[in-house]
């Protein structure tokens, strides 16, 4: 059985893979079995920061692995202190729960802003507000927080609790306040399964407002925008706000599973101990990778990050095929006059790895991509778009 076959055979259905086997890579390449190299614009729906077995990355993991690997939450490591320290001196925030996926460290942020709210508000005090359009995860809970229709018909019932607004609409959220006891709201500072949306930043500042006003605790999820890809440290950086708890996941590790939530002010000692537990929550070895990409993202590199966006915005706004560009940094989505998955099937065969997002083109290459590889990959998904 050759591995597709045996992929069908043995692999829960769930995920429609293309029919590409990647067995190596460096950098921003990619090599199937066959030989054929790809340049990777997705990277692994932004999980590889720093690209395909990176130099600096690999030293730091296999560093880790030659003195330990996992010792559970029992006791305490250095580089578990080392990341957390790093991650609070960056944001400002005050402590780290960590966790093994961006699912998960947004469960942590509704536990930690359920039991502020029960215990400051009482316990009829527990509504979580999300955006429509929205997405933060598939456990039942993340699920009930993701304001997308189609992602909970198969699963009801979902965890109770949760509301959807439409963003920009705080008017809908004073008015929710006037029938429920709200908690919590939620927010992607740029909607990135949603189809790469940036949220308005008047709404954001609102919202903000809003937020500390009522004492609700306000969440950003930065598990796609966050760790240098939206240009800054964290997308909601760039807005001029400073959240009460925000989760992460994705990029943090550079490729290797890691959860973050970030807990501040008002939240930082709502945990006690029994309160919220994960057998790995990362493990040493994550803890390193995190640390090697953090200390990477420095003011050269986001602006670095910021100059490739703009060169990115300005060949793709008004090419052929191409009706609009959208995101922050290097999450970017293109609205296509072919359909979205058309073009980026057809960009396998060129050698160009993309994603889709709803009915866009998203992108989101290394933040080092080398900027001739970048431009090779922007030609030819220019050319994919025009349907040269
Ligand atoms: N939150 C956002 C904004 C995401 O984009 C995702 C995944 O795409 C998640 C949460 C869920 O992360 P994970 O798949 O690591 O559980």
């Amino acid at each position: 059985m050759n591995i597709f076959e045996a992929d069908k055979k043995y692999i829960a259905g769930t995920y429609k893979r293309f029919p590409v086997d990647i067995v190596s890579g460096k950098g921003s390449i990619l090599k199937d079995s066959a030989g054929k190299e790809y340049i990777d614009m997705g990277c692994g729906i932004g999980v590889t920061s720093f690209g395909i077995a990176d130099e600096q990355w690999r030293r730091a993991v296999i560093e880790q692995t030659g003195k330990v690997q996992h010792t559970s939450n029992l006791y305490y490591t250095e580089p578990c202190v080392r990341l957390a320290e790093m991650l609070c001196e960056r944001t400002g925030m005050k402590k780290v729960f960590f966790s093994n996926s961006g699912a998960e460290a947004n469960e942590c942020a509704i536990k930690a802003a359920r039991k502020y709210a029960a215990e400051k508000h009482g316990p009829d005090c527990y509504t979580v507000v999300t955006l429509n359009n929205s997405f933060h995860g598939r456990t039942l809970t993340t699920l009930a927080a993701t304001g997308q229709e189609h992602y909970h018909e198969l699963y009801r019932p979902l965890t109770p609790g949760f509301e959807s607004i439409d963003a920009g609409d705080l008017e809908g959220l004073k008015k929710l306040a006037g029938s429920v006891k709200i908690a919590a709201v939620r927010i992607e500072c740029v909607q990135g399964e949603g189809g790469v949306v940036p949220v308005s930043r008047g709404f954001v500042s609102g919202l903000r407002e809003w937020c500390t006003e009522n004492d609700v605790i306000m969440i950003v999820d930065e598990v796609q925008t966050g760790n240098g890809r939206s240009g800054a440290l964290y997308a909601y950086m760039t807005y001029g706000i400073v959240p009460d708890v925000v989760s992460t996941a994705k990029g943090l590790a550079g490729g290797l599973p890691l959860g973050a939530t970030l807990l501040g002010d008002k939240v930082q000692d709502v945990f006690g101990f029994g309160d919220h537990g994960s057998t790995f929550g990362g493990s040493p070895v994550c803890y390193a990778a995190a640390i090697s990409v953090l200390s990477r993202i420095d003011n050269p590199l986001l602006a670095a990050v910021r100059q490739k966006a703009g060169y990115m915005r300005e060949q793709f706004t008004g090419a052929p095929g191409i009706t609009g560009v959208t995101g922050l940094g290097l999450l970017m989505g293109l609205s296509t006059v072919r359909p979205a998955a058309e073009i980026v099937g057809e960009l396998i065969g060129d050698g160009v790895l993309c994603l889709t997002a709803k009915d866009k083109v998203r992108l989101m290459p290394a933040l080092n991509i080398p900027p001739e590889v970048l431009e090779t990959a922007v030609g030819r998904i220019k050319a994919a778009c025009a349907g040269t």
